[in-house]
């Protein structure tokens, strides 16, 4: 059996949690958390970090901070995850969907501006399988427009984006707010566990209180102020020191995470090559701007029938592909919301790409066993 994802402990995962519990404070806001925020603020030049409990949380977070009002527009990718949009959704915003372009899922910048309307407030892309969107295109419209800009980097630690002034900047420093997850089937994990990122540091004070259940908590410990009270609206966000401890164990041995997934990615793509016009199959293409930073491998089908058999065929020899997302935009809860524009190309990713197994543990002998069960099927 070859699973899709298999989570694993890279380190001192359970040392760290055992230290966590014997120095007597596990609740949020601790030593690990401290560390895991500060790793992130001084690797990658990102503004204020903040974990939280999940992506979907960070998102929320930022949905709030940017203070939406009934009728105010969000344009979102409709290839992305359901939080990416739900988020919005729960504040009361109207999700304006954009396209993705035809080489990769990532929505296309060329085609945003025909979107913002008067009503626009922000902008939510996603770096779909860490690959940068088009970061000058967005940013120069955002400018121009006065838009919010989040990145979903939920899928894109540690990887880059090159603008036209060739300096190169990490996916979650460039729009005014950004969003990581730390879920299992991740680059980086700790079970369940995200991470908020405050570039545009106006929003920096807010995030904290909205993080700490809309009190001023952390500034009371940081001694600003003589007691602690009810300030704005927020939640609770802090992830417990436990899954700090488990998050900083699998930091700590980054680089050979990331190294150890970018060999088995390039072995992938190396054996797909040599297939791929034989299989008809298309093979995932990265920008010159952008990097990657092996989350996922992905390949393409010329139709949606052509993936159906190939996913029966890998499961007969098990091996676990899976594909994703059903379309937001013809979602069942969204549909009925939608303007009724047709975006091709989501529908047509949705329909023909699919993930091959991608996981730490995973060795070149698995990849070659994929590689032949569509040798044999097809080739
Ligand atoms: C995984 C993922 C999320 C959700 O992350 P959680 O930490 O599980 O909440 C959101 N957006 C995208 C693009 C994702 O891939």
């Amino acid at each position: 059996m070859t699973p899709f994802n298999k989570p694993f402990l890279i380190g001192s995962e359970l040392k760290y949690i055992q230290e966590a519990v014997a120095s007597g404070k596990i609740s949020g806001n601790g030593k690990y958390t401290q560390k895991c925020q500060n790793f992130f603020e001084e690797k990658y030049d990102f503004g204020k970090c903040l974990l939280t409990t999940s992506c979907t949380d960070a998102l929320e977070m930022a949905a709030i901070l940017i203070d939406l009002e009934p009728g105010d527009e969000v344009i979102i990718p409709s290839y992305t995850f359901v939080s990416t949009a739900n988020a919005f959704v729960l504040r009361g915003a109207k999700i304006v969907f954009a396209d993705s372009g035809k080489d990769n899922p990532n929505l296309d910048a060329t085609k945003l501006k025909s979107l913002i309307s008067p009503k626009t407030k922000a902008i939510v892309l996603v770096h779909y399988a860490g690959i940068a969107c088009d970061m000058d295109a967005i940013m120069e419209l955002a400018h121009q427009y006065n838009l919010y800009v989040i990145e979903d980097a939920a899928q894109a630690i540690d990887s880059y984006y090159t603008g036209k002034d060739g300096i190169k900047k990490a996916l979650g420093s460039i729009g005014h707010l950004a969003t990581f997850s730390f879920h299992e089937t991740k680059n980086i994990i700790s079970g369940e566990g995200g991470m908020l990122v405050v570039n545009d540091l106006q929003f920096a004070k807010r995030a904290e209180i909205i993080w700490e259940k809309g009190t001023n908590r952390s500034a009371f410990f940081r001694g600003e102020v003589d007691k602690y009270g009810w300030v704005d609206v927020g939640s609770s966000f802090l992830p417990s020191e436990i899954i700090a401890a488990f998050l900083w164990a699998q930091l700590e041995n980054l680089e050979k995470i990331q190294e150890k997934r970018k060999k088995l990615w390039e072995y992938y793509y190396k054996q797909f090559d040599l297939i791929a016009d034989e299989c008809k199959i298309k093979l995932p293409q990265i920008p010159q701007y952008a990097t990657n930073n092996a989350h996922m491998f992905y390949i393409r089908f010329a139709t949606l029938e052509e993936r159906t058999k190939y996913i029966k065929m890998l499961k007969k020899q098990g091996i676990l592909a899976v594909f994703h997302y059903i379309s937001l935009h013809s979602s069942s809860f969204y549909s009925s919301k939608h303007d009724d524009r047709v975006l091709l190309n989501t529908d047509m990713f949705s329909n023909t790409l699919l993930r091959l197994p991608m996981f730490y543990e995973l060795t070149e002998k698995e990849i070659d066993r994929i590689v032949n069960c569509f040798k044999e099927t097809r080739c």
